[in-house]
Formats: C-alpha cells, sequence, structure tokens
C-alpha cells in the first residue's frame, strides 16, 4: 500500500515536471546515494533528513549549437540554465504544497577552489542523474542522456518525501576510448587519452577539472583571480594602462553582469559526441561536418592500452580557448606555470 501511495505521488511529480519543461526525470533514495557516490558531494553536506534525490534534465536548444559563435552558445546555455533553476523551485514548490520540506540545489554552487580534498559544491548532478537512471556519465563526465547525449543541463531537488527509485541505466551510453571523440577534440587537453585495454570506460573516465576551467570557465572570477596572482607575482614592470584598457578587461566586466564566458564557454566535447539522435540533426550544418574531419581521429592500440591522440578544435576555434595566456602577454606579465595549467 505505501509502495502505490509513494508510486502515485512520483507519478503526478513526473506529469507536472514534464508539464513545466522537464525532458527526463528520474529518482534516487538520498542514503543509497550518500553511501555509494563517488566523491565528499553527498546530500548530508546540504542537509540531514532528505529521504529522495529527485533529478531532471533540460536540453540546450539544438540550433543554438549550430552557430559558429561560442559567445552566442554561452548565452544559450546560461538562458537553458534559468530555465533549469526556475523548474527546481517549482518542483520543490509542488512537493511542498503536499507537505514534503524540499530543497531546490543550485546548479551553480560550486566552491571555485576546486580542492580535492572537500567537497567542490553541494551535490554532484551527475552522479545522481546515473544513479536515477535518466543517464551515464561519459568519458569526459558529461552526463550522457539517450535523448541528447551530453547537451543537457540538470537540476535537482532534495526532498523529504519518500518516492520509488529508479533503476540505473542497464549499459553504459558511452563506449569510451573505442570513440573518444570528446579526448581528441577538447580545447584543454583535459579528458582521458588512453586507458587499458579491454577495461570498462567506468574504470578510465574523468576529467582535469583545472584544465577544463581553463576552457569552460575562462572568462569568469577564476582567471580573473589567476590573472590577479601572475600580475603580482610579475618580475616585470606592467603597464597599469595595459591592465586596465583592454578587451580581456571588458569582457569579464560583461561575464560579470551577464554570466556569458563565465562558465558554460567551451562546448566543444558536447559539438562531437554521437549520443543522441539530436547529434543527426547537428551534423546537417556544414559548420558543426569540420569538428571533426574525416581522418582526424586517430587510435592507437598497444597489447595493453587502448588511446586517441589529442588534436583540439579546429584552428578557428582555437584563439577561444588561449584567452588567459594572451592575457598575460598583453599586459606584459609572466610567469613560469600557473596553479591552474598543473595537473590534479
Ligand atoms: S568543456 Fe571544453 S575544456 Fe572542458 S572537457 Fe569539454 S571540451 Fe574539454
Ligand atoms: S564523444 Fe564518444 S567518448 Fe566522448 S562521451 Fe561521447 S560517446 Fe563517450
Amino acid at each position: 500500500m505505501a509502495v502505490t501511495t509513494r508510486s502515485s505521488l512520483k507519478q503526478e511529480l513526473f506529469a507536472y515536471a514534464r508539464g513545466r519543461g522537464a525532458d527526463t526525470i528520474g529518482v534516487c533514495a538520498a542514503g543509497e546515494f550518500e553511501r555509494s557516490v563517488p566523491n565528499l558531494q553527498k546530500p548530508s553536506t546540504t542537509s540531514s533528513g532528505m529521504e529522495s534525490l529527485v533529478v531532471f534534465a533540460r536540453h540546450m536548444l539544438t540550433g543554438s549549437l549550430t552557430t559558429a559563435s561560442v559567445p552566442l552558445q554561452s548565452f544559450n546555455s546560461h538562458l537553458c540554465m534559468e530555465e533549469v533553476d526556475r523548474l527546481s523551485d517549482e518542483i520543490a514548490g509542488w512537493l511542498e504544497e503536499r507537505g514534503h520540506l524540499t530543497i531546490p540545489v543550485p546548479p551553480e554552487s560550486a566552491w571555485m577552489d576546486l580542492d580535492p580534498r572537500k567537497p567542490m559544491g553541494t551535490l554532484d548532478f551527475k552522479w545522481v542523474a546515473e544513479a536515477a537512471g535518466i543517464g551515464t556519465a561519459g568519458l569526459e563526465l558529461n552526463l550522457l542522456t539517450p535523448e541528447y547525449g551530453p547537451r543537457v543541463y540538470l537540476g535537482v531537488v532534495m526532498t523529504e518525501a519518500v518516492l520509488e527509485p529508479d533503476p540505473p541505466l542497464a549499459e553504459d551510453l558511452c563506449p569510451g576510448l573505442q570513440c573518444g571523440r570528446c579526448a581528441v577534440t577538447c580545447s584543454t587537453d583535459a579528458i582521458p587519452t588512453e586507458g587499458a585495454r579491454g577495461s570498462s570506460v567506468r574504470e578510465y573516465r574523468g576529467l582535469n577539472k583545472r584544465r577544463c576551467a581553463l576552457g569552460a570557465e575562462r572568462i569568469g572570477i577564476r582567471p580573473l583571480h589567476l590573472n590577479a596572482e601572475t600580475l603580482l607575482s610579475s618580475q616585470k614592470p606592467i603597464s597599469p594602462r595595459a591592465i586596465v584598457d583592454n578587451k580581456f578587461m571588458r569582457d569579464f566586466w560583461q561575464s560579470m553582469n551577464n554570466k556569458v564566458g563565465a562558465f558554460a564557454a567551451c562546448f566543444e566535447c558536447w559539438y562531437v559526441c554521437p549520443v543522441g539522435p539530436d547529434y543527426r540533426r547537428l551534423m546537417r550544418v556544414p559548420y558543426r561536418q569540420n569538428d571533426l574531419p574525416r581522418g582526424t581521429i586517430k587510435h592507437v592500440k598497444t597489447d595493453t592500452t587502448i588511446g586517441v591522440v589529442w588534436t583540439g578544435p579546429p584552428e578557428d576555434r582555437k584563439p577561444e580557448y588561449a584567452y588567459d595566456r594572451t592575457f598575460q602577454t598583453l599586459v606584459g606579465a609572466k610567469r613560469a606555470s600557473t596553479e591552474a595549467e598543473s595537473s590534479e
């Protein structure tokens, strides 16, 4: 009887969330997730007494990914994230109206020092989504969904309502380095390019978050902080005018105002992932067909390993991802290496 009640509450909740714009939705039990999550971002870090984690995905408009303009895509990704915020709040409100305390977990709540000894944010949504069966984490640790591959944003609410958990997907959506397309084209070489032959993608999937941040968060507070550090530690005199009057400072100002470029500023691993039917629509666009022209992907196999050769994105987009270094060169500062350039 209790299961029937849990089940009907869940069905009503799912129908409501889909009606409000969620593309896909699932549930996992908070206690089980607390025990199994592979990092320190546990439900109890945010609150105790929560029974269920409800996770949903909303896809970024496929058309916005067809353009050559990364800032335009970044703007659209922020619109999508705002929809996720709205949905989280509405789903939480729906559950509270029925008597269940609920927390909409902010998707952008991350501790920017990226210290692996500490939780890096509230919850790591991709693991919630994998546990709740709406997708599986790929080689690059993006959550891949059957419907839209990695081209989604995730929202999570934690609730004291007891909802029937969904099973994880039976098989990984990512074949790992048998594909390896995202690792070939990653703008900062942050994705594993080698793994043990015959092993599952789960054994070698990963992401160098510090490197990824140089591509995906290149205009936000973190590079601004790194640049300030560079300026302070520079052994050479620096022109004050060069520091305050350049296009990079204007971009920083813009990113502080509308978040464009502050994060979600690199989509290279999204363009090339073949998972999801939306990928075929993307590939109709000639510009997207240049992301990985025929012959670009080189697999390297030994008796014990399988790998791909990193090339980075097409030449016309590479300057987008040299932002940090370009800024330092412009102001005349130089130091041997930054914290962000070292591996985790
Ligand atoms: S977002 Fe960009 S930098 Fe980060 S893993 Fe994907 S391709 Fe690499
Ligand atoms: S591009 Fe290929 S290797 Fe990368 S996540 Fe997608 S399916 Fe996996």
